[in-house]
């Protein structure tokens, strides 16, 4: 007598949600980890409810970012009470730093690793490894091998070009969370371009936590500037940006590529992180203010039509009300197109940590919005330059504004962090760009970091 085999219902593909905090160097690592979890089959849920892994790519660099991520991870955990979720993975930059400390303090997470360990995710989501997995100094380097699994916008993509840095700004703790400088080799590179490119990718933005020590660690010490004629003559490649190039290492060869390459968007973001002497000797930053005016000037000569992005941290120790009075100055006469300030952040295990003259918080706070005040008609000087004008726009989308605008950016506006062009459809337009589209337009209006333009055509 046969008895009938009983039919096991099939398997359900386990599924794996993925957030992303802190910069877009954390980001790839996302973005790789997503490949990584698709390789091991993992489905990528949409929502952390309909999940049964929840992983949090955190960011460990300063106060506001740590506290966001530990946020983060605290309300995700109730998806282990209420939801499907069976394990919650925390990687990056939190947990290699504080190892010990979170595995005490977050006993609902189930596995932590390090920045340089998240290579291993896929054990990780499967409950194969140890509660920590986090060496001490990072090591790994994704490349064009890696599996990767875009989490943007299809026609953008973020390629990082190292990663680790050697320097040892007083501020800073990011070379202890990831370790050394190590660049991806040129062929890496210029393969993963391509393959981004052949997938649909029309803008790729370098970054690196030192952009312009580019190859300084590899054998025959490849240039940044040559590494960029090479990515920018990939085909279907149509805007190539620069971000994170270290003031005092831009050399006279990068910045002819810059402006010669038409695929090489008229960019560049050099965080200068302040321009008094004094305090720049304290963050160590290797020049002083008069070489900060001069890298200014320098740049605008050499790349015609230049936007320049930078950043500076107010309320190091040290930061005397004159210092920021001379700060305030360069801000006035610089003209930057785009600036970001941050307060200091004292973080322990850095040089600055240590420091005397310190600025009280509510100062730091106090000197951050007098800037971006002082920024803010100055943004919207250099946006009024462009009225009138044709600018060429990539497409991002609708606008939240309204059913009548597009949303796009132009070759001067970063995806994220710098604003971007709403777009006008006239009657009478064959076809409603679409995204990833590149159109030709006209500036109509300004506001102080945005521009309202219309549509003339497709871009040629
Ligand atoms: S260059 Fe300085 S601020 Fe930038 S990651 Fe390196 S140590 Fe930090």
């Amino acid at each position: 007598m046969t008895t009938a085999r009983r039919r096991h219902p099939p398997r359900r593909q386990p599924t794996a949600f993925f957030v992303s905090l802190g910069c877009p160097k954390n980001r790839i690592d996302t973005e790789v980890m997503l490949g990584l979890a698709e390789a091991a089959g993992f489905g990528l849920a949409r929502a952390a409810e309909t999940a049964d892994v929840i992983v949090v790519n955190t960011c460990g660099f300063i106060g506001d970012a740590k506290r966001e991520s530990i946020d983060t991870v605290l309300a995700l955990a109730r998806h282990k009470r209420t939801g499907r979720c069976r394990r919650l993975v925390v990687t990056g930059c939190l947990p290699q730093r504080y190892a010990e400390e979170l595995a005490r303090a977050l006993p609902e997470v189930d596995h932590f690793l390090g920045a340089g360990d998240f290579p291993r995710i896929a054990d990780a989501l499967r409950g194969a490894l140890p509660r920590a997995l986090i060496a001490a100094t990072p090591e790994y380097l994704y490349d064009h091998l890696s599996p990767r699994r875009l989490s943007q916008q299809p026609f953008t993509a973020y390629v990082k070009v190292s990663e680790g840095c050697d320097r040892r700004c007083a501020f800073c703790i990011i070379p202890r969370l990831r370790g050394p400088q190590r660049s991806r080799t040129p062929g890496s590179l210029e393969a993963e371009v391509a393959a981004l490119c052949a997938g649909g990718v029309r803008e790729v933005s370098l970054v690196a936590q030192d952009l312009t020590d580019y190859g300084s660690d590899l054998p025959g010490r490849p240039r940044l500037g040559a590494l960029v004629r090479r990515l920018a003559r990939v085909p279907g490649l149509r805007w190539l940006r620069l971000h994170y190039a270290y003031p005092t290492e831009i050399e006279d060869d990068l910045l002819e590529a810059i402006a010669g390459e038409p695929a090489v968007c008229k960019y560049l973001d050099v965080p200068l992180q302040h321009v008094d002497d004094a305090v720049l000797k304290a963050m160590r930053r290797g020049q002083g203010g008069a070489a900060a005016r001069a890298l200014v000037a320098r740049l605008r000569r050499a790349i015609p039509g230049l936007t320049l992005r930078t950043t500076m941290l107010v309320g190091h120790p040290g930061e005397t009300e004159a210092a920021f009075g001379r700060l305030r100055d360069f801000v006035r006469e610089a003209e930057l197109d785009h600036l970001g300030v941050f307060t200091f952040s004292r973080e322990e295990g850095t040089a600055a940590a240590t420091l005397r003259g310190r600025v009280p918080a509510r100062v730091a706070e106090a000197r951050r919005r007098a800037l971006m005040r002082l920024q803010r008609p100055i943004a919207r000087a250099r946006r009024r330059a462009l009225l009138g004008r044709e600018i060429e726009v990539l497409v991002e989308g609708p606008s939240e504004e309204s059913d009548l605008l597009l949303r796009g950016r132009h070759a001067g506006q970063a995806p994220e962090i710098d604003g971007c062009v709403y777009l006008a459809l006239p009657e009478g337009l064959p076809a409603a760009p679409r995204p990833g589209d590149f159109v030709r337009t006209r500036v109509t209006q300004v506001s102080d970091y945005d521009l309202v333009a219309e549509v003339l055509g497709p871009a040629k």
